[in-house]
């Protein structure tokens, strides 16, 4: 499974909203694995991804609508956690991120996302409300 930076954030904030049918369907799916095995080998690529794939906000490869803003999301997540474009074990990356993050650093990783005031995403990653 391919995943970028900041949807590392993404999959573990998830309540089921997105932006459309097939993208909540793919995501609900992928999502689905990645909580419940233990062990999931995912390819870190700073560009589109798997879940990109079914969003209909991505235009080509690497070219998200909204480019500037998610590569600017990517940036901070792989800065944040010194992440390479390499193959990881999401839920002990996902582990390590829960551990570290804090709820500013998110705050300022995903500044200007439009879930960020209405989904669970803070309290899913950080615990707090
Ligand atoms: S607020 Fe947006 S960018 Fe941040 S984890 Fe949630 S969906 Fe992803
Ligand atoms: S909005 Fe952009 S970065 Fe987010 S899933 Fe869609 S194509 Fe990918």
């Amino acid at each position: 499974m391919r995943l970028r930076p900041h949807h590392l954030l993404c999959t573990q904030g998830y309540s089921g909203k997105g932006y459309s049918e097939a993208f909540v369907k793919n995501m609900d799916a992928v999502v689905h694995r990645l909580r419940t095995e233990d062990k999931t080998p995912i390819e870190l690529v700073f560009s589109t991804d798997d879940l990109c794939s079914c969003c209909p906000d991505m235009l080509d490869t690497d070219l998200c609508r909204e480019n500037e803003k998610v590569k600017l999301f990517d940036r901070k997540t792989a800065e944040y956690f010194g992440l390479e474009e390499k193959t990881y074990i999401y839920q002990k990356l996902a582990s390590y991120i829960r551990r570290h993050i804090t709820p500013d650093m998110l705050a300022d990783i995903c500044h200007g996302c439009s879930w960020y005031p209405a989904s669970a995403c803070r309290e899913k990653i950080t615990g707090i409300k």
